[in-house]
């Protein structure tokens, strides 16, 4: 268990303080993967530094399994900090030594002697877990980003920790890479029983991977809980943003922008509650043949067997017959909110687009 308990943080450099965390308090319990998420200077590496004794707090104690790191003496907290591997954004390998060099670098170090024969089994049985197994004497240069990482967390492992800390450890990985990390991440805390904290200004990384996360903001926490009911419930509006960058609130308006309609009425929002996400809800309201379900948009995510999210969809038919649709899902569990989006929004939009010209990705910002 790893307890934070007041602690603040200051920095101070050429008579300049900064002050990167407030007083936090924050536990994060045996077996977790636990996430901090947040945006650059929000003060999310400083905390996690904290854990492995990087960096001192100013004030405040952070406790490990009970133990205050500031009450050992030097020889604990060597012992302490062996027992808590950390991966970093740019994995931090050295490139003048092999894979198998790099990843029994934390055991030559250490006071405990092991054999040659001793190390090259620890790093054998490593590289066959991180799945690459015939990379032992290639050099770091020869490796894509995501096998560096993947020696990276060998080498983080090579100790036993019963902790691993993880610095925006994705980040500089393409998102098929970071999905085969965070995979393997979450094996580790499997198979291991490793507790696993990451800190990361990528939602998706949290969404994926997390059971609980902290949302951090100028050193602050604003807000923490499970995974599932921080995405089902935000109340910090820097919550809200985060959450918008993997699920949208309102329909894009380059998705708007290439309806056939003139200006287009009748646009909601369905979200599929408990159970509605595993009926076949829409396709009954189409066979009822009342209205036109025109479907514009989705963008749902499954969070612990839960579905968050929604789907946009426009329909057409009379007004009667749109109300009683309506109802009929709304009976069936599906929350529907019309889209915030009226024609008026979306005419604006259509004449800026006149006036602007598209990003690189191809969208105008109205
Ligand atoms: P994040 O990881 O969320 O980007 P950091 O913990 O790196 O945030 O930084 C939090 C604040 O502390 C920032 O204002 C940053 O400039 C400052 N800071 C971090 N490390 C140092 C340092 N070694 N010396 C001085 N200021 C620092």
């Amino acid at each position: 268990m790893i307890e934070f308990r007041n602690v603040t943080k200051q920095y101070v450099k050429n008579n300049t303080t900064t002050t990167a965390l407030h007083p936090i308090n924050l536990t994060i319990s045996k077996g977790d993967i636990f996430g901090v998420i947040g945006y650059s200077g929000a003060g999310k590496s400083t905390l996690i530094r904290l854990v492995n004794a990087l960096e001192t707090p100013t004030s405040g104690d952070v406790i490990i399994d009970g133990h205050a790191l500031n009450d050992y003496s030097p020889k604990q907290l060597r012992d302490a900090k062996k027992r808590i591997g950390m991966i970093f954004q740019h994995f931090n390998l050295l490139e003048s030594k092999t894979v198998a060099e790099n990843i029994a670098i934390p055991l030559r170090l250490g006071h405990k002697q092991f054999s040659n024969q001793e190390i090259d089994a620890k790093v054998t049985e490593l590289l066959e877990f991180v799945e690459i197994p015939d990379k032992k004497n290639a050099y770091p240069r020869e490796l894509s980003g995501g096998q560096k990482q993947r020696v990276g967390i060998a080498r983080a492992l090579v100790n036993n920790p019963h902790i691993l800390l993880c610095d925006e450890a994705t980040s500089a990985l393409d998102p098929q890479t970071t999905l085969a990390i965070l995979d393997l991440l979450k094996k580790i805390n499997r198979e291991q029983g490793i507790t696993i904290m990451m800190v990361t200004h990528q939602m998706e990384v949290v969404e994926y991977l997390c059971n609980r996360i902290a949302v951090m903001e100028k050193g602050h926490i604003v807000e923490t809980g499970p995974t599932l009911e921080i995405f089902q419930n935000p109340q910090a509006p820097i919550t809200r943003k985060f959450i918008n960058t993997v699920i949208e609130e309102e329909i894009p308006l380059r998705v708007l922008a290439n309806l056939e309609d003139d200006l287009p009425n009748h646009i909601y929002r369905f979200e599929f509650l408990g159970n509605s996400a595993h009926t076949p809800v829409i396709n009954e309201l189409m066979l009822q043949g009342k209205v036109t379900v025109n479907i514009l948009f989705a963008n749902m995510i499954e969070i612990d067997g839960s579905v968050i999210g929604g789907m946009f969809v426009q329909l057409k038919g009379n007004n009667d017959d749109i109300e009683e649709g309506i109802r009929f899902l709304e009976e069936r569990g599906v929350r529907v909110t019309l889209s915030r989006l009226n024609a008026e929004t979306i005419h604006h939009h259509q004449n800026q687009d006149h006036d602007q010209q598209p990003n690189q990705h191809g969208e105008t910002i109205a």
